[in-house]
C-alpha cells in the first residue's frame, strides 16, 4: 500500500533522509521508532505529501507521492495523519471538529455528515461529548476526537506522528485502546510512538530510524527484544 524506496530528504545541507526503504502492506501496523531527530517525523510528512523529497520514490495507494502534484490533495484525503498537538478548531464542538472535513472539504450533505460523525464519537468512546467544546475535554478526549475527525474523511491508511507524548500519562491509555480498535479493524497504520508496550503488542512490524536511515526491522518479538544492532539495542537500552 506504501512503497518507500531510497528516500533521500535534505533541509538546506543538512541531510535528514538517508536513503529510507520500506513498504507497508494493506492492513499492516508499523512502528516507527528512534531518536528525537532521526526523521520519524520527516519520513511521515514525506508519505503523505506535505514535505517533498529529492531522491528515491514514495508510491502510496498506487501513486508516486508528489508534494508538487495538483491531485496531492487527493493523497492526503486518503491517508490521515494525528499529530501529538491535535489542532482542534476550538470554537467548534467535538460533532462540529468531526463533521468539518466531510462537510466543507467532501461537500457531503449536513446530515449524512452528523451521523456518520456521531458514529465516529461513538467508536473512539465519546458519544455522549458530541456538544463539548475541545476546551471542556480532556487532552485524551480531544485526541480521540482528532482520529474521529480524521476518520470521517475515510482514509485508506493513517499515520500517527507520536499521539500519546503531550498527553498526561493517565490519559494515554485511552488513546492507544483507540489506536488498538483501529488495528483490529484492519486499519493500515504507520506509528512513530515511544510506547514500546504498544508497539510490543500491535505491531507487525517495528522499524527503528537512527540519523535518517532504518537501522533495523523486524517483527516486534524480534527487533525490541533481541535486537541484533548495537544502536538498537543502545536506543532500548535508553528507553524501557
Ligand atoms: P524526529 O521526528 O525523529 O524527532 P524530525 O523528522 O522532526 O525527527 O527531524 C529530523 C531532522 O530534521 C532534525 O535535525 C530537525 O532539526 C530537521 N528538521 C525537521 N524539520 C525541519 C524543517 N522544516 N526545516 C529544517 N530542518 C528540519
Ligand atoms: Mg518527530
Amino acid at each position: 500500500m506504501i512503497e518507500i524506496s531510497n528516500v533521500h530528504k535534505c533541509f538546506k545541507d543538512n541531510e535528514v533522509l538517508k536513503g529510507v526503504t520500506t513498504n507497508v502492506a494493506e492492513g499492516e501496523v508499523v512502528c516507527l521508532i528512534g531518536p528525537s531527530g532521526s526523521g520519524k517525523s520527516t519520513l511521515l510528512r514525506c508519505i503523505n505529501g506535505f514535505e517533498s523529497y529529492e531522491k528515491g520514490s514514495i508510491v502510496a495507494l498506487g501513486r508516486k507521492v508528489d508534494s508538487h502534484a495538483r491531485d496531492i490533495n487527493e493523497l492526503r484525503r486518503s491517508i490521515g495523519m494525528v499529530f501529538q498537538h491535535f489542532n482542534l478548531f476550538p470554537h467548534r464542538t467535538a460533532l462540529e471538529n468531526v463533521m468539518e472535513g466531510p462537510v466543507y472539504v467532501n461537500r457531503e450533505p449536513r446530515a449524512s455528515a452528523r451521523k456518520k460523525a456521531v458514529d465516529l464519537l461513538n467508536r473512539v468512546g465519546l458519544g455522549s461529548k458530541c456538544d463539548a467544546y475541545p476546551a471542556q475535554l480532556s487532552g485524551g478526549q480531544q485526541q480521540r476526537v482528532a482520529i474521529a475527525r480524521s476518520l470521517a474523511m475515510s482514509p485508506k491508511a493513517m499515520l500517527f506522528d507520536e499521539p500519546t507524548s503531550a498527553l498526561d500519562p493517565e490519559l494515554v491509555g485511552e488513546v492507544l485502546s483507540v489506536m488498538r480498535g483501529l488495528a483490529a479493524d484492519g486499519m493500515t497504520m504507520i506509528v512513530v510512538t515511544h510506547e514500546m508496550s504498544f508497539a510490543r503488542d500491535v505491531a507487525d512490524r517495528v522499524c527503528f530510524l537512527h540519523s535518517g536511515k532504518i537501522v533495523e526491522e523486524g517483527p516486534a518479538s524480534q527487533v525490541l527484544t533481541s535486537p541484533t544492532e548495537q544502536k538498537t539495542q543502545d536506543f532500548l537500552r535508553r528507553v524501557l
